[in-house]
């Protein structure tokens, strides 16, 4: 079992890594540049290296990159739709330049034109993108809340969607436990994290499941909203996040926090927390 948070690179990639380090992280997740903007800053192949370096002296391990906040492969609107595809090629590209283990990204919205519009557009830019050399990259995809015209918040979703791309194997799921919770899965209990992970497991195959984002949540059970709390401050609470770490099929997992950070610190809390309620760790 591993533990990481997402860092910011605002001053440099590679000094990302001694944040993550200085956090507690052995995992670390970041945004390919402006989180607000569309693709990923530029990157020299000398930085990359450092990076390469820093990263694999301190054992960080895996290394996600989280996909803008603009990317929408559902989108039914042809410039956004083509430009999501563009910033998931130029991420993915970057990727490779720094051995980045996952891309991630949410599945996308129909924003109001249909849901078969979205899943078709989906489906679409999944098959363009994965033309592309993924060296040892892999893409997640990340479930939703459910709020508003997103799609991939339920795994019957994700399971039509595998099937659509025949099952690539490039292709993973990323759970955030917030937006499972709101999406109306009470993956706090044991049993029914226990139908959860089993569903999932028959719907699209266990070891699709490449990466848990660990946010408690600020909203109620099946509420849509997308809201991160502190661990063991919100709804899934201490003894959620317990009976989730304790799961038999999630041993080997790696667990990134996305959690607020109103005071600086705020990750290492988090962190902490997280590795007190695990079982142990070998
Ligand atoms: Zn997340
Ligand atoms: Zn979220």
């Amino acid at each position: 079992m591993r533990f990481g948070a997402h860092v910011s690179i605002a001053k440099s990639l590679a000094d990302s890594i001694d944040r993550a380090v200085s956090s507690g992280c052995d995992a670390m997740q970041i945004f390919p540049g402006n989180p607000r903007g569309w693709q990923p800053s530029f990157l020299s192949q000398d930085e990359a290296e450092d990076f390469r370096e820093r990263r694999s002296k301190n054992d960080i391990r895996p290394v996600a990159i989280h996909l803008p906040y603009l990317v929408n492969l559902g989108s039914p609107i042809d410039r956004v739709f083509e430009a999501s595809i563009s910033s998931i090629k130029n991420t993915l590209a970057k990727a490779r330049l720094i051995d980045a283990d996952f891309l991630v990204t949410h599945t996308g919205s129909h924003t109001g034109a249909g849901y078969q519009i979205g899943f078709d557009r989906i489906i679409a830019a999944l098959n363009e993108i994965l033309e592309e050399d993924f060296g040892s990259t892999k893409l997640l995809l990340e479930n939703t809340a459910g709020a508003g015209h997103t799609i991939g918040s339920r795994l019957e979703e994700f399971e039509k969607i595998f099937k659509k791309v025949s099952f690539d194997k490039r292709l993973g799921l990323c759970v955030d436990t917030c937006h499972a919770y709101a999406a109306g899965y009470d993956i706090a209990d044991k049993e029914t994290l226990d139908h959860f992970l089993a569903e999932l497991g028959s719907l699209i195959g266990g070891e699709r499941l490449l990466l848990m984002h660990a946010n408690d949540c600020k909203s109620q059970l099946g509420s849509h909203l997308d809201r991160h709390e502190q661990i063991g401050e919100g709804s899934i609470g201490l003894d959620g996040f317990r009976n989730i770490l304790a799961h038999p099929t999630l041993q080997d997992m790696t667990f990134i926090i996305e959690t607020p950070r109103p005071v600086p610190g705020d990750d290492v809390k988090n962190l902490q927390t997280l590795k007190k309620l695990a079982p142990s760790r070998a």
